[in-house]
């Protein structure tokens, strides 16, 4: 028994895990693979790794020394099921299987408790950032039981990736809640993108810009409060010339967005959870309309204003303060998407009895994932000043961003109407802030809607109790509780 860890699944990111594992002081990693070529290529192209290869599940255990610590990098769904149930019966009571792929948290909440009955600990970890995260440092958003991250959590935090010092890895919470946390990652990462891409159409659309103007325009914002990898990444797709037609890459690119869906799953859970989360939500639906082919095509002709071309002037006068104006709504917008992602992290705390702290989230989102930025320092200093926050977008930080947001998110999204540009994301989460700030809602009313046809009863704002009117008859109204 001579290796502290192993992996399990030797695809892309199984392989980049072992080798980063690999390359920290103080491990010896087992690798085993359901078809042994690839456990031998592994070990033969990384000889600097010294892994400890195995070519049965049996090998594999002999080869750990106890307690037993393996990470499973396979497909989601019934093949980890294969692989855990394979390891379960040649691991012992203590042992710690670690699942590092995308599996759904509710998968990950019945698997550890089925393993957690043979005396087995089972960790859902959460691993974001694609190959490159996970042979440099990922951020790694790990479930499972305390006892399981006192073995576990040194060995993660020497693989991922650092922010100011700090590992981007913590014991998330128990069982389901480190899947639970990747997921909403994966979520918030749809409406980051979706608002990119919508201030993109403004810009190009609306202002009459070209692709690398506004190339010059996102490395411009990646200086300022908007910095983050996917503006940055942005920055690089809009600046690329095809070199087949010469044009901008993102002109011949098929208009037609593709998803994997941790986006629906996240939308699914909220509304399970009553947790709006419009931003993910209308960022999912606009994936969903841009690879409706046969609505497209019936909809091409319908009535509107039609959007110039990008390459024929703009129906914006003052071009600069439109791209400020745009900085702004995108940054508004995006607080709003990640204060609903946060409110889901909550409510399924709650539901699922899971401690989270939300400061250590958005403190390992800092570096090795797909929504790294700048500004999730300010999430995480938000909730270390204000732990319970109830709604981060009223922390003061956030408040006074939202403040001086007000008028150019407004009219930006007004141009948007105008000119027949959809801003779906960057227009719900104005709509959700207009909602969540206002004294008195339309609900009213609905409540009496809901009263005279169903006779669901409304509370009144001066008494106690539920009441009922009489729709049908004299209209008279009782107190029916
Ligand atoms: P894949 O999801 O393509 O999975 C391939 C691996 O699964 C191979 O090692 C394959 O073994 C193994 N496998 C499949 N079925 C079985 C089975 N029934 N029994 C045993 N082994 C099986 O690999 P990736 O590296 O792309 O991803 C691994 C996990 O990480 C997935 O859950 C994925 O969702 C997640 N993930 C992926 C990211 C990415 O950027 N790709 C990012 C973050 C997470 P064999 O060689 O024998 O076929």
């Amino acid at each position: 028994s001579r290796a502290n860890i192993g992996v399990v699944g030797l695809a892309v990111m199984g392989s980049n895990l072992a080798r980063n594992l690999a390359g920290r002081p103080g491990n010896t990693v087992a690798i085993y693979n359901r078809s042994a070529d690839k456990t031998h290529h592994l070990a033969t192209a990384h000889p600097e790794a010294e892994f400890v290869t195995a070519d049965t599940v049996e090998e594999f255990a002999q080869s750990l020394s106890t307690p037993r610590t393996a990470i499973i990098m396979v497909q989601a769904g019934p093949a980890t099921d294969q692989v855990i149930s394979q390891l379960a019966d040649v691991f012992e009571p203590g042992d710690i299987i670690v699942d590092g792929g995308n599996a759904h948290f509710t998968d990950t909440i019945r698997r550890e408790a089925e393993l957690a009955a043979r005396g087995l600990n089972f960790v859902g970890a959460g691993i974001s950032g694609g190959e490159e995260g996970a042979l440099n440092g990922p951020s790694i958003m790990p479930g499972g039981s305390a006892e399981a991250w006192n073995t576990l959590g040194p060995i993660l935090e020497s693989i991922a990736a650092v922010a100011d010092g700090e590992p981007c890895v913590t014991h998330v919470g128990t069982d389901g809640a480190g899947h639970f946390v990747k997921m909403i990652h994966n979520g918030i990462e749809y409406a980051d993108m979706q608002l990119i891409a919508e201030a993109y159409d403004l810009l190009r659309h609306a202002a009459g810009l070209s692709p690398q103007e506004i190339a010059d325009v996102f490395r411009q914002w990646n200086t300022g409060v908007l910095e983050s990898y996917l503006i940055d990444i942005t920055a690089e797709v809009l600046g690329h010339v095809d070199a087949t037609t010469g044009s901008p890459l993102v002109d011949v690119i098929v208009d037609q967005a593709g998803s994997k869906g941790t986006g629906v799953w996240t939308v699914q859970s909220a509304v399970g959870l009553g947790v709006p989360v419009t931003g993910i939500a209308e960022a999912v639906f606009a994936r969903a309309i841009s690879s409706s082919g046969a609505s497209r095509r019936a909809g091409g002709g319908l009535p509107g204003p039609t959007p110039t071309d990008g390459k024929s002037g703009s129906a914006i006068g003052d071009a600069q303060g439109f791209i400020d104006m745009v900085e702004q709504a995108l940054y508004a917008s995006k607080i709003v998407a990640y204060s609903q992602g946060f409110d889901a992290i909550s409510e399924a705390a709650s539901e699922y009895n899971w401690s989270i702290d939300r400061g250590e989230i958005a403190r390992i989102w800092r570096a090795g994932c797909i929504i790294r930025a700048q500004f999730l320092d300010r999430i995480t200093e938000a909730y270390r000043e204000q732990p319970e926050l109830p709604l981060l977008l009223a922390a003061p930080y956030f408040h006074s961003a939202l403040d001086d947001a007000q008028t150019p998110w407004r009219k930006v999204i007004q141009a948007g109407v105008e000119t027949g540009i959809a801003t779906p994301a960057f227009s719900s989460s104005l709509a959700y802030y207009d909602q969540i700030r206002r004294e008195r809602l339309p609900a009213c009313l609905i409540q009496g809607q809901r009263d005279f046809f169903g006779a669901h009863t409304y509370k009144r704002v001066d008494a106690e109790g539920a009441f009922h009117t009489d729709w049908s008859a004299d209209r008279s109204e009782s107190r029916v509780d």
